[in-house]
């Protein structure tokens, strides 16, 4: 298979490039992960969602990737946390690397090839400081290692932040009592406390500061120079611009060729005025939302389905209506293939089946033979979602109106349908959506929404028995005002041959 051209924009040079893997044919790619001392809120979920179809899609169109995420699991919000909790440290953050497993797996983001953590690769860590050291890119003051950072000469090339700038922001404020020798520079190395978890270094018992871990990981997993780096908007600098430094400041080589960075989640609210606002989500603003609290009101491709409406590099705004009209479209996108599975059972096809021979129905037949070079173009333009969805939805299109016809299906429809249903699963491999049994997910996108329209099952099953009952005694008003009643409440019931069944309306 021909790998077809990607663009990246990529950060560090600010603009959109050819994607040239090192290697050809395979990507290397590391996105530096979550300290794991709570939940993930849906900025995390929305950073591994996002390189997740990055990793997917680069595989289907035949790429081999090495794909590293890790876990940073030593750091000081971790160590407090545990002494409150009176827990083991190591035991508290794999608790939440459980836990961040367990909300990721649910959005249907896959684990990458290797997860490493910061407390089994201190070695690798305690190395490259070593060498900094060595280099005179780094100093040691008492039992704490600092990165001198005007002694590298790109240090601020990805943010784009000068040191003099920093330092003319900085002036007039009091200064924290410390031993750096200037105020930007880094720990590398941070001297234990006394009980606190600690390893033995060259410079006493201690731990790594938080952004040597993914200049060593990376190394060790990827090698001195690989392909992508990713993360969230937030880590440019200082994690970001400090992973730089001490990569290429140990190895003397480009550290990755590409940059990418996924925008913020904020939330729309209403200021005092009734405004409608937007703010920064954020845990201390109170405006929140963990991964598990939003998979508690919408199905996983509905959400999944919402990140996708933007362009990863953009804020997207987390609202009630967004999340909402993701799930009608969700809904109408397993309605089709549920549709269509229905129809080509009554044209005499099976659900595995396969309908290879035979002509697409003239009218479609562009849109349809097009469908797989567009949306692979749409994600090979920057990883370009909303485009890919775009797509999506023009044959989706096709198979609902084909579907809206009670008649046999003539030979042409049906093979129009079959490929339409082999279009959409192209689309939800790449996008991680539509991977289910469409009529279990309709299920679920049901059970949701009886949750969140406060509904209870069991009086909607007694209603239905009511009108069967009416019915059967050919009370036909009273059969009718059953079925209003609950066609109010957003409850739509269809009798067929196995008896009356219901589902929520969705749109
Ligand atoms: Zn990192």
């Amino acid at each position: 298979m021909d790998l077809p051209e990607i663009k990246i924009f990529d950060n560090l040079s600010n603009e959109k490039k050819a994607f040239v893997p090192i290697e050809p044919g395979k990507v290397k790619m590391y996105v530096c992960g979550v300290t794991v001392y709570d939940l993930t809120h849906i900025g995390h979920a929305r950073v591994f969602i996002f390189f997740d179809v990055v990793q997917r899609f680069l595989r289907e169109v035949g790429y081999d990737v090495k794909y590293v995420r890790n876990h940073t699991d030593v750091d000081d919000k971790i160590i407090s946390r545990a002494a409150e909790l009176g827990e083991d440290p190591l035991a508290l953050s794999q608790r939440f690397i459980d836990e961040l497993d367990s909300d990721m797996g649910r959005l249907g983001v896959a684990n990458a090839d290797v997860e490493p953590k910061v407390s089994t690769h201190i070695p690798q860590i305690v190395s490259m400081t070593e060498t900094l050291i060595e280099k005179g890119l780094a100093y040691e003051k008492g039992g704490d290692v600092y990165y001198r950072v005007r002694s590298f000469e790109g240090y601020g090339k990805l943010s784009g932040r000068k040191l003099s700038d920093m330092e003319a922001g900085r002036s007039g404020r009091v200064d924290e009592p410390t031993e750096k020798e200037y105020p930007f520079d880094f720990a590398l190395w941070k001297s234990a406390k006394e009980g606190e978890i600690s390893w033995d270094s060259p410079w006493g018992k201690g731990r790594p500061g938080w952004h040597i871990e993914c200049s060593a990981m990376a190394g060790e997993h990827l090698g001195h120079n690989f392909d992508i780096h990713g993360g969230g908007r937030d880590l440019i600098f200082p994690h970001h611009e400090n992973e730089i430094a001490q990569s290429e400041g140990t190895h003397e080589c480009s550290f990755s060729n590409y940059w990418m960075h996924v925008g913020m989640v904020n939330t729309a609210e209403l200021d005092s005025d009734g405004n409608k606002i937007e703010r920064k989500m954020s845990k201390s603003l109170g405006n929140f939302w963990t991964t598990r609290d939003v998979l508690k009101g919408y199905h996983p491709d509905a959400i999944r389905l919402f990140m996708h409406t933007s362009q990863y590099s953009k804020p997207i705004t987390y609202a009630e209506e967004n999340l909402e009209e993701a799930t009608l479209r969700t809904a109408y996108f397993y309605e089709t293939l549920s549709r269509i599975d229905e129809t080509l059972e009554r044209g005499g096809i099976a659900k595995n089946q396969t309908v290879d021979a035979g002509e697409l129905m003239p009218e479609f037949s562009d849109t349809i033979s097009n469908f797989s070079d567009n949306f692979i173009m749409a994600l090979s333009d920057d990883f370009n979602t909303p485009k890919a969805i775009a797509v999506l939805g023009e044959v989706a299109k096709i198979g609902n109106e084909i579907t809206q016809s009670k008649k046999k299906p003539k030979p042409d429809a049906m093979r129009t349908m079959y490929e339409v249903k082999k279009c959409m699963a192209q689309a939800g491999r790449s996008l991680g959506i539509l991977e289910r049994e469409p009529n279990q997910a309709l299920i679920e996108l049901r059970d949701l929404r009886v949750n969140i329209l406060n509904l209870d099952p069991k009086m909607i099953e007694s209603k239905i028995a009511e009108r069967n009952a009416a019915r059967a005694n050919k009370d036909w008003a009273l059969g009718d005002t059953i079925r209003d009643e609950l066609d109010a409440l957003g409850v739509e019931i269809m009798d067929g041959s196995d008896g009356t069944t219901w589902r929520i309306k969705f749109g």
